[in-house]
């Protein structure tokens, strides 16, 4: 039998997590709450990142992930102590309707106000989730909040990691939080970050960037971001775009289907598998000791699978027309 020190004997010799990567020491409760500007502060447990404003007439969340729990309340209890204001919860905004952001939502139950986009509402249903309650207060496109003086632009710019995942900008705090797109100083896991739309997923960067902040709130792992993080994203997925490209542009799918003979499922995963290592071994080689875990190859290959998959489905063209 194993033990889960033998397990972790056997990890796979990564490279070190550049220290860039790496966010402030957690207290002995398994978090940390930092001022982003005034009276807007971020939580986090080294991995999940969420919001909240502690204004005179009451607090406002952003995101519940489950994994801080019960510490987002700590938090908000620990800082408006220190600040003499209402630890009050008022309202709550859902960032997306996904249960690893979300799904602490109903510790802050009462008499709260829960805002959402308007398709988080349609999800939550669907879902029929408890620890996610349905926001009472939805848009379409745009919604302001205003509470205790202070000004949240909430706004929904089409599909990206999930149909639902909306901007959020605090003008008067400098600031933009948007959740599961960029990871401050990591890559994305799996798949684009499990992204439902890649293109919507690969585009939003650049919206992201047409707001004005200093701070970014990302919702992963353990820091805040700067614009140079959400730009050393934009490098890492532009290059996998180019290297995706290259790659269809110059394998040879001939033989992979020739040697799968009848079985063409063995003669389109040949060729594919061929497609996604030669255009992520150099992302890989360039990126690693930049962003953190740029070597665990599952990560940076299933992203460029799906990037040149989106190359072919949704631009297109997905292969040449029979003559
Ligand atoms: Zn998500």
């Amino acid at each position: 039998m194993t033990s889960p020190a033998d397990s972790a004997a056997d990890q796979p010799d990564y490279a070190p997590i550049p220290q860039s990567a790496l966010g402030p020491a957690l207290n002995d409760q398994g978090y940390y709450v930092g001022r982003v500007e005034r009276n807007l502060y971020w939580v986090t447990d080294g991995v999940y990142n969420c919001a909240f404003l502690a204004t005179r007439d009451g607090v406002v969340v952003f995101d519940a992930p489950p994994s801080i729990g019960h510490n987002l309340r700590r938090a908000v209890d620990q800082i408006t102590a220190a600040e003499g204001v209402t630890n009050t919860v008022t309202h709550f905004v859902y960032s997306h309707h996904h249960a690893d952001h979300g799904g602490a939502a109903f510790l802050f139950d009462g008499d709260v106000v829960r805002i959402g986009h308007e398709e988080t509402r349609r999800l939550l249903l669907r879902d029929d989730d408890t620890a996610r309650p349905l926001p009472e207060l939805t848009f379409a496109d745009r919604y302001t909040l205003e509470v205790g003086g202070e000004r949240v632009e909430l706004a929904w710019h089409g599909p990206n990691h999930s149909p639902d995942n909306i901007y959020i900008h605090f003008p008067g705090h400098d600031t933009l939080m948007f959740i599961d797109v960029v990871n401050a100083g990591w890559v994305p896991i799996y798949n684009t970050n499990l992204s439902e739309d890649v293109p919507g997923y690969m585009a939003a960067p650049s919206t992201a960037l047409s707001y004005p902040w200093t701070h970014f709130i990302s919702g992963h792992l353990g820091r805040l971001a700067t614009r140079d993080d959400v730009g050393v994203h934009q490098s890492y997925i532009a290059d996998i775009e180019a290297s995706a490209r290259e790659a269809l542009a110059t394998v040879n799918p001939v033989p992979y289907f020739v040697a799968g003979g009848e079985n063409a499922w063995a003669g389109v995963k040949g060729y594919l598998d061929a497609v996604t290592e030669r255009a992520a071994a150099p992302i890989v080689a360039k990126y690693t000791g930049v962003l953190a875990a740029a070597d665990i190859e599952v990560f940076t290959r299933t992203t460029t699978f799906a990037i040149m998959q989106s190359l072919r489905l949704d631009r297109g063209p997905s292969g040449p027309v029979h003559p």
